[in-house]
């Protein structure tokens, strides 16, 4: 088992790796022992300064370059993360702790993003306006500027070229500030980004105080658009800082997943789909299923269905080649979910599975299951963000469609049902950005991805991802 963390980290700012020179630094840790692995460069103050100047350069030049030259950058930086995809999934797993085989499919999905999107930029049209002969009316769409993009630390490759693949594909620039926690994944896709060819004040990393940090380039007039993948009360707090700049903003922040489960339901297929999906990535997924509302009829045979299924499921180091769930993230997770279970379990709930941190030292905490959990439980209202299934009964389709919407949130719904018309109905009546109907597939390149109501707004992939960095302008000439 590789044990290695292979990474150099440092700042990217105009073309050039920074690193030392009296920069406090920050370290990055293994989440399967908690150790410190490297020590990562914050930047100062001049430090983002001069990666806004270099934005600034950096919109002139590749707004200026042709769609296709972007696009085979784009291209490029795709074959570059597929050849280093062993290198870059064992960094994401060391500092992130997901198993292996899902850093890889990390990756994967993130070269396709690039791929798709180097499509996307060569598909950016504009429209002629019927007017009176020898007059013209044009409609067009250019890229809104220099884009401050901030992102988490869930997926640490994924998360980057999401944010980064649309504002090149628009022909922006970008000074994007992944996660400390898992830096090393994010300079290696920069390295791909470098390597492809990107000119060198196109696209800027930055690490450092997140809220030194985020002031500083909201507060710059350079930047022009923030686009932010986190917590909604983070989210909310960007969003006032942009405001005084009025700039153009994508949100894409938390959620607390529905799952309607109906007694019409194929219970064992759907029981094996979801017990999978819970646990990817240890519950640390914004779109994950969170609490889980059963029709009466099944409801015991779906939790112990669901209990003995999570039993099973083998939580250990991400490295190695039998873990199906690895660590939490980071040491804040473990506490978090300790207070949540205990806080359940205080107003009622059994647990049916887990509900402890693991003994393996560094951030584990067990694949667990409450059932009757009560719905004023904090758990059943605030973001677990981690493996803990909630599971509640519901008696009718008005009951379970009014608990999907009970929440202020609004990223991911789920629903389990054989019959047509309910599929269509629940589609449209329940307030979410992705629904799953006896599917948990909501996220592929060609499709928005994004949420409604606190979850935030704008959708990243898809058409819509693209659309979300550009302006449009009408020219009337007579
Ligand atoms: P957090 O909100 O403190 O941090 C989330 C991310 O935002 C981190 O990468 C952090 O560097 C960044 N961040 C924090 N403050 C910032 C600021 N002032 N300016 C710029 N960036 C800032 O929370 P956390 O403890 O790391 O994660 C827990 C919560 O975050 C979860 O409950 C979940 O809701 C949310 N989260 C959501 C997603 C998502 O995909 N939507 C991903 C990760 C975390």
């Amino acid at each position: 088992m590789t044990t290695t963390y292979d990474a150099t980290l440092g700042l990217y700012i105009a073309g050039e790796w920074l690193s030392g020179g009296g920069r406090d630094t920050q370290d990055v840790r293994n989440p399967a022992t908690g150790a410190g692995q490297a020590a990562l460069p914050l930047a100062t103050a001049a430090d983002l300064d001069a990666a806004l100047d270099a934005a600034q350069r950096g919109f002139v030049l590749w707004r200026g370059t042709a769609p296709e030259a972007r696009a085979a950058v784009l291209q490029k930086t795709a074959r570059l993360l597929r050849e280093r995809a062993d290198r870059i999934a064992a960094i994401a797993t060391l500092e992130q702790g997901k198993i292996q085989a899902e850093a890889k499919g990390e990756v994967a999905f993130a070269a396709a993003l690039l791929d798709f999107h180097a499509g996307e930029a060569q598909r950016i049209y504009g429209r002629v306006l019927q007017r009176p002969m020898g007059t013209r009316s044009l409609v067009l769409h250019q890229p809104v500027g220099p884009v401050a993009a901030f992102c988490a630390w869930n997926f640490p490759i994924m998360n980057v070229v999401r944010k980064i693949a649309p504002a090149l594909a628009a022909g922006c620039s970008i000074i994007i500030k992944p996660s400390e926690e898992t830096a090393g994944s994010a300079v290696e896709v920069m390295r791909c980004f470098q390597d492809a060819g990107l000119p060198g004040d196109v696209a800027q990393c930055v690490f450092g105080v997140p809220d030194m940090v985020s002031r500083r380039l909201l507060a710059s007039p350079v930047t022009r658009k923030l686009s932010f993948t986190g917590s909604v009360p983070v989210g909310k707090h960007l969003m006032k800082l942009a405001a005084d700049t009025m700039m153009k903003t994508t949100m894409e922040l938390g959620g607390h997943g529905p799952v309607l489960v109906f007694d019409d339901c194929d219970l064992e297929k759907t029981l094996d789909l979801l017990v999978a999906h819970k646990f990817r990535n240890a519950g640390q997924v914004c779109i994950a299923p969170t609490r889980f509302h059963v029709q009466e009829g099944i409801y015991d045979r779906f939790a112990a269905g669901f209990a003995e299924r999570t039993k099973a499921v083998k939580m250990g180091d991400g490295m190695a080649a039998d873990s199906q769930m690895g660590p939490m993230a980071n040491p804040r997770r473990p506490e978090a979910m300790e207070a949540l279970v205990e806080d359940a379990r205080g107003a009622g709930a059994r647990v049916l599975a887990g509900g402890t941190r693991g003994s393996e030292g560094g951030f584990f905490f067990t694949p667990t299951v409450l059932a009757d959990v009560p719905l004023t439980a904090r758990a059943m209202n605030e973001e677990p963000f981690g493996p803990v299934a909630l599971l509640h009964s519901f008696a009718s389709v008005d009951d379970a469609i009014a608990e999907a919407n009970r929440l202020p949130f609004g990223l991911a719904a789920y629903c389990f049902t054989e019959n047509g018309r309910r599929q269509n109905m629940l589609g449209d009546a329940i307030e979410a950005g992705m629904i799953g109907i006896n599917s948990v597939r909501l996220s592929a390149p060609d499709s928005p991805f994004g949420g409604v109501k606190d979850s935030g707004h704008g959708s990243e992939d898809g058409p819509e991802g693209v659309a979300a960095h550009l302006v449009t302008k009408s020219v009337h000439m007579v």
